[in-house]
């Protein structure tokens, strides 16, 4: 099972710690939201999954971290500042303002009426001053997307990196954009965070490494766990594209509120870097070059073999974090029904992406001998792992197992009297540790805790049994 409805997901993403809307002291700020003590850890975690994977695994690849405040000049010669805007419509009878592409037979998403304004461009971007002036030199903008940050920096990586190409340049960080219509929890939303990879190919070649990237990007998703039944690959028609784009293929993802895009895969051919060099004339330039006289830098690289510069082609795997954050919980979100009758709600999350790796549960909390050799377990797990481990100190272990599942902690670990009643290396104390999943139990030596709970979580749930 997935979760089917948002609404279900919302209220236990609250009651859990999850997310919450943002300023709610006040009443919330609408498409703004903050990401409590278990979504933060979710969030570092697919981050960290998603850095592995472009910047640790590879060697074609640098990190990034740029600005959000970007001079206008750069969102200018971009075409963000002309080009980055969606059609907006105002409702006459109750004078909301919605996009027009989410309009259905011409009537007010709010109220219903057909009384409804001409569409016009509204720019996303949310634009503020730098320095005390407050004029249009000064103005600057909230970046809409990391990746102009990355062309920014190609000469600089060029320089200090020397890269050979194809090479790419990951980022991962803030974007912010003024949607007229936010909507469906954190799937659209003002400020949010993106992970974007440029990768820098020769013009020509940049064909097969779309494709390369596309499957690439498709499998590491199922490697967080989403099925290949509810994620779809789609080519953007033609008059969808966006204005520096050859061919876009958007992954499609089943969200509760409907078939919706979690990740953007684009040719964007030598469109960017193209915009943003000066002197055009001395330099084998493709396509689409505008005028440039702001740009202080030659965006290109030497052609391997010929003596003639060239400006790389890039294919940009574009997703947004908050998107998959939300399509891993709408994945890992499971209702079964117990013997008993009860219902459990749990949290089937791959191991590598759980808030929390391992909860220790002492079963009285009013015994000193227990919770000493609970917050023992507890340290040395924490120092062997460097993740999050919690040391539930409330002394009810049904709670305590209820609220694990709900996180999606995938092992509990309970110190009981058998754990401490050994006093002899014959008989040695042990553990009980709980699989998630199958909420399969099993006694393990306290001397081997540490053994054990590195193979639970390297080899993932599926361990359980050999460990056994
Ligand atoms: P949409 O058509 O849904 O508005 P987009 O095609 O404009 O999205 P891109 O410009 O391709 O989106 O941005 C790349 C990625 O950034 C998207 O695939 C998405 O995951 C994420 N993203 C874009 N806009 C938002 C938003 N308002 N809230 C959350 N994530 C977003």
């Amino acid at each position: 099972m997935v979760a089917s409805s948002m609404d279900v997901l919302v209220a236990l993403c609250k009651r859990r710690g999850f997310i919450y809307p943002s300023s709610s002291v006040y009443g919330g700020l609408a498409g703004m939201y903050d990401f409590g003590p278990m979504g933060v850890e979710l969030k570092n975690n697919l981050k960290a999954s998603w850095w592995q994977s472009m910047v640790y695994d590879r060697d074609d690849i640098e990190g990034l971290d740029s600005t959000i405040l970007m001079s206008r000049t750069v969102l200018q010669h971009s075409g963000h500042e002309s080009t980055f805007t969606d059609p907006l419509v105002d409702c006459r009878n109750c004078k909301a303002r919605m996009r027009a592409d989410f309009i259905v037979n011409n009537e007010c998403i709010y109220c219903k009426s057909t009384d409804l304004t001409e569409a016009r461009d509204f720019n996303l971007m949310f634009a503020t001053t730098v320095g005390p002036v407050v004029n249009d030199e000064n103005r600057a903008y909230l970046r809409p997307e990391t990746a102009q940050g990355i062309f920014m920096n190609f000469k600089n990586i060029l320089d200090s990196q020397a890269p050979k190409i194809p090479f790419g340049i990951a980022q991962i960080g803030k974007a912010f954009r003024n949607e007229i219509t936010p909507r469906n929890f954190i799937f659209r939303v003002r400020e949010f965070e993106q992970m974007e990879l440029e990768f820098f190919v020769m013009p020509g070649d940049d064909e097969k490494w779309h494709q390369y990237w596309i499957e690439n990007r498709y499998q590491w998703w199922l490697d967080q766990g989403l099925s290949p039944d509810r994620l779809h690959q789609c080519d953007q028609e033609k008059d969808e594209l966006a204005h520096y784009s050859k061919r876009t293929v958007d992954f499609l993802y089943d969200y509760p509120h409907g078939q919706d895009e979690l990740e953007g895969i684009a040719n964007r051919t030598d469109y960017d870097l193209g915009s943003h060099t000066k002197e055009q004339s001395s330099l084998n330039i493709q396509a689409n070059v505008k005028d440039n006289t702001d740009s202080t830098q030659r965006l290109a690289i030497k052609h391997p073999d010929r003596n003639e510069w060239v400006v790389p082609y890039v294919i940009e795997p574009s997703c947004g974090v908050d998107r998959g954050v939300l399509a891993v919980l709408c994945e890992a979100f499971d209702e079964e029904t117990l013997a008993n009758g009860q219902i459990r709600t749990v949290m089937r999350l791959k191991p590598h992406l759980a808030p929390v790796k391992f909860a220790v549960i002492p079963i009285a909390k009013n015994n000193p001998v227990i919770m000493k050799c609970a917050k023992s377990i507890t340290q040395k797990l924490r120092s062997q792992l460097g993740k999050k481990v919690v040391l539930e100190n409330t002394g009810n272990i049904g709670k305590a197992y209820r609220r694990h599942d709900e996180v999606g902690t995938p092992f509990c670990i309970t110190v009981d009297f058998d754990t401490i009643a050994a006093d002899d290396a014959t008989d040695p104390g042990t553990v009980t540790v709980r699989d998630r999943d199958s909420m399969q139990q099993i006694r393990v030596p306290l001397e081997d805790i540490e053994r054990v709970a590195n193979e639970l979580l390297s080899g993932g749930i599926e361990a359980f049994a050999q460990v056994k």
